[in-house]
């Protein structure tokens, strides 16, 4: 369920009145950016997980399609505060998902050419419980391929890049499948509807390299922190059949957060249930972002100046405290 207050063109208005007229370019066409953020509740109150590095996907992804974000990073960064802190708690916890678009609006007519079309900026978020994923996912491996980066650009968050996921996703569902899995055209495992993909073989992890997919930050995080601790990761071209032989899958997105894969199109992968590595990983991810690891913190984390008179949490080091917004 979307939080009650959104934040919309520098504004944080009720979300019944957060509409778009029905000629929105972008619905018609496609043409917008977006980004997936999780806010989570920590010892110190309210932190975002690798905000920067969203906001960075996000200016990247509007670039590819020549829009310009009409805020800088910084005023995006007190916009996520600012609506957070308006929509407050969801029974007493911080846990949020946070979804950035900018997008086209109306203008005169249906003409797909945009170049003076006014560009809305909006940030919505959604409370999320915490999902227990133990029990896996059984996923299809989809008949759609993913798009090649020849078509478009596979590592922008653009709205039309989702009908590909969709698809995938929407025949899965249908099919009783919990997810998919997409080939990329030369029949790699390319990635999730919304996940990149993690196999494990001999305590080894691997994941398909850059080219043909979304490389996510969770990817990146999880790629990190299993090099810190000494693990082996390769990123390397999986063929289809090497998911079957693997010892664990599981795949990862900031909304998937980590999630074991225990079944592919019926075949059972391992021990059919959600491997010693796969729970190892989860229990890592869960501790770095609820700010529970030392080395990733202040790295990974940015807290929410929280108003004085209202959190009784421990406080916030001076540097990792931000001002408190300008914006109207
Ligand atoms: N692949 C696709 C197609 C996605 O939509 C996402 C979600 N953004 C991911 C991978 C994972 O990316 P991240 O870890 O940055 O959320």
């Amino acid at each position: 369920m979307a939080a009650p207050w959104v934040w919309k063109d520098g504004e944080v208005i009720p979300l019944a009145e957060a509409n778009i007229p029905i000629a929105t370019h972008s619905l018609h066409y496609g043409a917008a950016v977006f980004e997936g953020i999780r806010c989570y509740d920590t010892e110190w109150g309210p932190a975002i997980f690798r905000l920067p590095e969203h906001l960075q996907r996000l200016f990247y992804s509007a670039s590819v399609f020549h829009i310009t974000i009409p805020y800088t990073a910084e005023q995006l960064t007190e916009a996520v505060w600012r609506v957070i802190l308006e929509n407050g708690t969801k029974n007493g916890i911080w846990n949020w998902y946070i979804r950035p678009i900018v997008y086209v609006d109306s203008g005169l007519g249906l003409k797909q050419d945009y170049r003076t079309r006014k560009i809305s900026t909006a940030i919505i978020l959604e409370s999320w419980e915490k999902s227990n994923n133990s029990r896996g996912a059984s996923v299809q491996i989809s008949r759609w391929r993913r798009i090649p980066p020849q078509s478009t650009d596979v590592e922008a968050k653009i709205a039309g890049n989702y009908a590909n996921s969709e698809l995938a996703i929407q025949d899965a569902l249908a099919q009783g499948y919990d997810n998919a899995i997409l080939l990329d055209l030369r029949g790699f495992v390319a990635e999730g509807t919304g996940e990149n993909i993690f196999v494990v073989r001999r305590g080894i992890f691997l994941t398909p390299p850059r080219g043909t997919i979304l490389s996510g930050i969770t990817r990146d995080t999880i790629l990190t922190f299993l090099h810190d601790q000494g693990f082996t990761t390769r990123e390397e071209a999986l063929e289809r059949g090497e998911l079957f032989s693997s010892h664990e899958i599981f795949s990862c997105g900031t909304a998937a957060e980590v999630t074991p894969i225990v079944r592919i199109d019926g075949a059972i992968i391992g021990a059919g249930i959600e491997g010693p590595f796969t729970i190892m990983v989860k229990k890592r991810y869960d501790q770095i972002v609820h700010g529970r690891d030392d080395r990733y913190r202040d790295r990974w984390l940015t807290f929410i100046p929280l108003p004085r008179e209202e959190h009784g949490y421990e406080s916030i080091e001076e540097e990792t405290a931000v001002p408190n917004s300008k914006m109207s």
